[in-house]
């Protein structure tokens, strides 16, 4: 019970912060749905409870016409005033409100995710919250503005029926504490059912969501058509569903027979209260009139509506709660990457490592044991091994996406620590053998920022990487809008195109520091060779770290690592390693024979 307490107040707490973020927004549309509630649950009970009621009392009193018209024109205006705000609110507080409310939660969950440490990623649990608030948080804010609504509604039709029923008839009270008594209790059972039910149908739904995502996503779209794959999962499909099915008929009859019950309850002691009200008024004489006969009836008719509703909007807020809880609980996530240096980044710089080590978080695995290395500024480093040797971890520390579990990384004087995170992460231009080319223009997908393109740089650095005859075919040159995302008219370039255009980009930048991981991989020998050669050419006074497994890179390197396992086991001129006779030459022999 006190668990169950603490459940509700921690995501009561958790829907207040929603409604907060969400008053920030827009305070219109939180005001409305407040106001709009209290109107709607006057609107209803002069229509449903009141009005009849008090002209049938009227007829019998024989009272005069202008007394009743004094009652309808009050109820008049209440409902008019009900529509006009209805009117106005519904566009201007609702639907902008909602939009404003969207927009603001949206750009706050970007800015989080873009300052998230990589790291998250790794950790599934906090990787589905993340996924989670990312996709559907924002409008389950909005959502759950709906049991504002309803919680309003119900209060204040609650309020105004119990005060009429106390003074009319004590007994109407206690109707009613049963009948509420037994439709929450009933509804609370019918609750935990549909929970279990849920809960065993999940694994299968999961499976059903998986596959389905295997048939619409662009990711798998080739490995279906060219593959049998598809046999394997229709047969999960099926199987999937078999399994869903025993679970629904599993639960299904006693929650039929639970929501029959629920209504019959509500129906016999409505019935059995019009009994009691008709027997005060034809043999007790405790109610003078039909009008009071007919007000009673239906007032307890919305009153026990009310509260059960009331009730049953308890478990919702729980739901709603710890949904939104998963939205806090990211934007409140602190990062272990720490932004705190205070340093200014100079001009140029050696990187050094010292002693470095280091595993993914939740891993026990040392992915890099003891590293030391020495960067020189303007000096070209090719870090090569074969896959899984930890080259791409190690670069992933040098950008600062990870932190070291032992030793340090050096930038000039100071560890990397030191210096703001941004202005650090500013210094190095990344090119990824895993890029993505935006939805965007060409221009954007070169410049990478908001800021007016230089055309003439962004053109020439396009020549350079050999891309001029593509460029040249393209009628809105650098305003291409590049993948169909957007536009069926955008154009889809294939993967060594693209990798031109994120050399490209990674070019254009003034970094100091240039990281290329994997940059000609999807290049033919004789593209990648000129590559490098541009490359180096055009960043001669910057540094370059070349990641790579294919060797002809490395021959323009001032020095070669060599990685296995995490640890640098040869270091030198291509010219020197190839002398030593070791792992390098080894793998570059290999290589040679096979371009051969
Ligand atoms: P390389 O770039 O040389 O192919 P990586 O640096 O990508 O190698 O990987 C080195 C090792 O770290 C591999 O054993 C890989 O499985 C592991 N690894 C890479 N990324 C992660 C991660 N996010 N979490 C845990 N282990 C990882």
């Amino acid at each position: 019970m006190f668990k169950s307490t603490a459940i509700f107040f921690k995501s009561f707490g958790n829907m207040l912060w929603g409604y907060k973020k969400a008053f920030k927004a827009s305070p219109e549309f939180v005001i409305y749905k407040v106001v709009f509630a209290i109107f709607q649950a006057l609107q209803n009970l002069i229509q449903s409870v009141f009005l009849l009621a008090f002209l049938i009392s009227c007829i019998e009193e024989k009272r005069e016409f202008s007394y009743a018209l004094k009652f309808i024109i009050i109820a008049a205006i209440i409902i008019t005033a009900k529509f006009l705000l209805e009117s106005i609110g519904n566009h201007k507080c609702l639907i902008m409100g909602k939009e404003k409310i969207l927009r603001d939660l949206s750009l706050e969950l970007y800015d989080k995710s873009i300052k998230m440490d990589l790291s998250f990623y790794d950790d599934p649990k906090f990787y589905n919250d993340f996924v989670w608030a990312m996709n559907d948080a924002p409008q389950q804010i909005i959502l759950s503005f709906n049991l504002v609504h309803w919680g309003v509604y119900v209060s204040v039709t609650a309020l105004i029926t119990g005060i009429y029923i106390s003074t009319q008839d004590a007994i109407g009270v206690i109707a009613v504490a049963i009948s509420v008594f037994l439709r929450v209790v009933i509804h609370i059972i019918a609750v935990k059912k549909e929970i279990k039910m849920e809960e065993e149908k999940k694994p299968f739904q999961r499976k059903r969501d998986y596959i389905n995502r295997v048939f619409y996503l662009i990711d798998f779209a080739k490995d279906i058509r060219l593959s049998n794959i598809k046999d394997l999962l229709f047969d999960d499909f099926e199987d999937s569903n078999k399994n869903m099915s025993k679970v629904v008929k599993k639960h299904s009859k006693t929650l039929v027979f639970l929501t029959q019950t629920y209504y019959s309850i509500t129906t016999a002691i409505l019935n059995l209260y019009l009994i009691w009200l008709l027997y005060c008024y034809f043999f007790l004489g405790t109610i003078q009139t039909l009008g009071v006969v007919v007000s009673l009836h239906n007032a307890i008719n919305s009153m026990s509506n009310s509260l059960t509703n009331l009730a049953n909007v308890l478990p919702e807020i729980q739901r709603t709660g710890l949904y939104i809880e998963k939205m806090r609980h990211f934007l409140n996530t602190k990062n272990n990457i720490l932004d705190e240096g205070k340093e200014k980044l100079p001009e140029n710089f050696d990187i050094l490592l010292e002693n470095v080590s280091f595993s993914y978080p939740g891993s026990e695995k040392q992915v890099l044991k003891n590293i030391n290395l020495s960067i020189p500024k303007g000096s070209k480093i090719a870090i090569v091994g074969y896959n899984g040797s930890g080259k791409s971890t190690l670069v992933k520390l040098i950008m600062r996406l990870y932190d070291p579990s032992s030793g340090e990384i050096k930038l000039g004087e100071h560890n990397i620590k030191k210096y703001p995170l941004g202005d650090y992460r500013d210094s190095i231009s990344t090119l990824f053998q895993d890029f993505q080319i935006m939805a965007a223009t060409l221009g954007e997908n070169i410049c990478m920022d908001d800021t007016p393109l230089d055309r003439e740089k962004a053109e020439n650095i396009l020549s350079l990487t050999g891309f001029t005859p593509i460029y040249n075919k393209l009628s809105n040159k650098m305003d291409t809008l590049l993948t169909k995302e957007f536009d069926a008219e955008g154009v889809n370039f294939s993967g060594g195109e693209s990798q031109k255009i994120a050399i490209s980009r990674a070019l254009y930048s003034d970094a100091k520091l240039l990281i290329l991981d994997e940059p000609s991989s999807a290049l033919d020998p004789l593209s990648e060779y000129t590559l490098n050669h541009t490359i180096t050419e055009l960043a001669k006074d910057r540094t370059i770290i070349f990641i790579s497994h294919r060797l002809s890179t490395t021959k323009i390197a001032d020095k070669i690592y060599m990685l296995e396992n995490g640890q640098i086991i040869e270091e030198g001129t291509h010219s020197e390693l190839m002398q030593k006779k070791g792992k390098y030459s080894e793998m570059f022999l290999l290589q040679a024979q096979k371009y051969r």
